[in-house]
């Protein structure tokens, strides 16, 4: 698959900027509070505020992406980084069996959220499949 031929739509331009009314651009900017357990110069990780298990955390990219149905080659990198952010922090809090990463993409999948989001879940015991 070339993914470099997969265009964002007239409606999601990319969105460098932060999106004033989206709760997670205000959290990854500072304008919202968030108790956050990771941050770098792409990425903020952050306790959900409904958590549906003992260790449910959000990782989000800070550059805008509505969801993983609009991401294209573009957000390769932060992706990757993502993944790998969400292991490293599933290391540090040791959920025992196991985790899962979750990222619903449009709201019939449960997305509530338009800010690209991994669901980090761990703490309890997971059903398959999901509901
Ligand atoms: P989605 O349903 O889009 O996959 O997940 C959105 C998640 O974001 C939900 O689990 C919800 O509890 C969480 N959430 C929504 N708004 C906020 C917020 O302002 N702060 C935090 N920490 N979590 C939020
Ligand atoms: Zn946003």
């Amino acid at each position: 698959m070339n993914l470099g031929r997969m265009s964002k739509p007239e409606t999601n331009p990319g969105a460098a900027e932060p999106i004033r009314d989206c709760p997670f651009c205000r959290i990854a900017a500072g304008a919202a509070p968030a108790q956050i357990v990771f941050q770098d110069e792409e990425i903020v990780a952050f306790r959900d505020i409904h958590p549906q298990a003992p260790t449910h955390i959000l990782l989000i990219p800070r550059r805008h992406i509505d969801s993983l149905g609009v991401a294209n080659s573009e957000d390769a990198v932060v992706l990757g980084r993502l993944m790998l952010a969400a292991a490293q922090i599933a290391r540090q809090e040791r959920p025992a069996d196991g985790f899962r990463v979750v990222i619903n993409t449009g709201a019939g999948a449960g997305q509530s959220v338009f800010h690209l989001h991994l669901h980090l879940l761990g703490g309890r015991r997971m059903a398959w499949p999901p509901g």
